[in-house]
């Protein structure tokens, strides 16, 4: 009683000072919002101004900041999570292939042209027109095309439609005049033009011939790169990222992000993996590591390393030979003495390391080196990372907590390999294959990812694959090695505010509360209660950032 008695006046005081406030400009009330902010995890309202969250709690007082201009989003019970960050992505590979024109699941050459017709209708003439997918076998006439009638339609743009499984290509009359393919052009070693009676090319080039106009499709042009980088942004926006980590990105691409970035609408925090070629090295370094420019746009403070291939090619560098090719170990990308001196020279520049390394011989390499640089220049706030972090010796997983490495990791990834994994690794070594748990049990934090275009970009794929170790068809019931699975409150952490901190991003993002920018998504449902069968049929209903719809799902009909 005498505590709220002394409350009183204080409480008057505090509403007086609010009216003196300017008014908010947005008020998200009446819903279930997950700030992901430990003082405060679970709130009813949030209270938006200048790009940023003011208030996080209940209706009642969010409702004190509103004024005459402030816009009221009634959530009507559907749920918000802090704007999702996809901590391995690859941003200008996803632009380009939605530059692509998509020819899976065509069912006739008629409806191939179709598409591709379409496409001129927002390609100035004169430019390529790609296009990958179409095949054969699913027409009714399953002889190869040729370009008649894909030259009618289309004659004014060279057109280059790679095969589905990139083994042969068909170019229309344009491309066949821009590559000089003729009935002279001779067939190349490892390849071969189909051909007509006398002797004319069809337009259908097979194998290593298809270089012969694919090497004179030219490199996307500024302006090019900027349309593919909003198809992108606009892309990633919809399923509700408004983070991205960007796995190995040229100096073109960031002085074009950056250009961007400061002149125009740029819906994505967008942190960028640099090249570790020594002349990208030494222009980066060179301007030091950078957070958050224009306006929390873009962060350049990482570089990014490969030690190894992929599993699926046994590309994997592994300590053991494959269960399945006992001939090899895959393959080792960078001299371990290379690593070691990037690695120096980052932590001297103030930069972070992130190197790709999926088998365990390469997760050893990477950790190795990181430990020797680290000896040579000790440093308390490093964030080196190791990208994919796949198959771990059981004596490596407690070193990334020791010396304070990030694995970033895909949940993805363990559901799509989940059906071969097995084959390559034999069932010992899985036990320290995507080691999720084991990793978490060390007191590591994990930042999660797609890595898209390889995986399809929907973050809640990951977020799923994380607590449920189960792909889209809830397969295999009960998980694969279910004990590596994270909790549901981790796998949100992973996606928000764990991968904030695996870029330096956590005092702007990965978490609802005051002070950070208002990056936030609703969604149709409550992906942490709902039964995990049910987490992918979430729907995104909008997305914003800074306070600002960037994303907005249409009306069901
Ligand atoms: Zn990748």
């Amino acid at each position: 009683m005498p505590r709220s008695a002394r409350l009183l006046p204080l409480l008057g005081l505090a509403t007086a000072l609010q009216a003196q406030t300017p008014p908010a400009d947005l008020i998200v009330h009446n819903g279930r919002i997950y700030t992901v902010d430990q003082n405060r995890p679970f709130v009813d309202a949030m209270v938006v101004k200048d790009g940023r969250v003011v208030f996080t709690g209940a209706a009642r007082q969010a409702m004190t900041f509103k004024g005459a201009a402030t816009r009221v989003v009634d959530l009507d019970g559907r749920t918000v999570i802090p704007g999702m960050i996809d901590a391995h992505g690859h941003l200008g590979g996803l632009g380009s292939s939605l530059r692509t024109v998509d020819l899976v699941g065509t069912t006739s050459y008629d409806e191939i042209v179709a598409r591709v017709a379409a496409r001129t209708k927002d390609t100035p003439p004169g430019q390529w027109i790609v296009g990958r997918g179409w095949d054969q076998n699913d027409w009714a006439d399953t002889r190869f095309p040729t370009h008649e009638a894909l030259s009618r339609a289309v004659p004014n743009h060279p057109v280059y439609l790679v095969r589905v499984d990139g083994h042969a290509a068909l170019l229309n009359a344009a491309a066949m005049r821009a590559a000089n393919v003729t009935a002279a052009t001779q067939d190349t070693r490892g390849g071969r033009l189909e051909r007509n009676a006398d002797g004319s090319p069809t337009g259908v080039l097979i194998d290593d011939a298809m270089s012969i106009a694919g090497s004179k499709i030219p490199a996307a042009s500024d302006e090019e790169l900027r349309a593919a980088t909003r198809a992108a942004i606009a892309e990633v926006n919809k399923w509700g990222l408004t983070s991205v980590h960007d796995a190995g990105v040229s100096r073109r691409e960031v002085a074009v992000y950056e250009e961007m970035a400061r002149t125009g609408d740029y819906s994505l925090r967008h942190y960028v993996m640099i090249q570790p070629d020594d002349s990208s090295l030494a222009t980066f370094f060179r301007r030091g590591p950078q957070r958050g420019l224009y306006n929390g746009k873009l962060w350049i403070t990482a570089i990014k390393a490969y030690a190894d291939g992929a599993l699926g090619s046994r590309g994997a560098a592994l300590l053991e030979p494959y269960a399945d090719d006992p001939k090899t170990t895959g393959l080792v990308r960078v001299a371990p003495e290379r690593l070691a001196d990037v690695a120096t020279r980052a932590l001297r520049n103030g930069f972070q390391l992130n190197t790709h390394a999926i088998g365990d011989r390469a997760n050893r390499m990477v950790l190795d080196a990181y430990e020797k640089a680290l000896a040579a220049v000790p440093s308390g706030d490093h964030r080196f990372r190791i990208e994919h972090a796949q198959i771990i010796h059981s004596e490596d997983i407690p070193r990334f907590a020791q010396l304070g490495v990030i694995p970033a990791m895909q949940s993805s990834h363990q559901t799509s390999d989940m059906y071969w994994a097995g084959n390559r690794l034999g069932q010992g070594r899985l036990l320290g294959s995507y080691a999720w748990r084991s990793l978490l049990n060390t007191g590591v934090i994990i930042a999660n990812g797609s890595d898209f275009p390889v995986e399809m970009v929907n973050p809640l794929i990951s977020f799923h694959a994380a607590f449920s170790r189960q792909d889209g068809k809830n397969w295999p019931v009960g998980g694969w090695l279910p004990q590596e699975a994270m909790t549901r409150e981790e796998a949100l952490k992973s996606m928000t505010i764990w991968a904030a901190w695996a870029g330096f991003m956590e005092k702007e993002v990965g978490s609802l509360e005051p002070g950070k920018l208002a990056d936030f998504v609703i969604l149709d449902q409550d992906i942490m209660q709902v039964p995990a069968e049910l987490v992918l049929r979430t729907r995104v209903l909008s997305t914003w950032v800074g306070g600002k719809a960037v994303y907005e799902r249409k009306a069901a009909m």
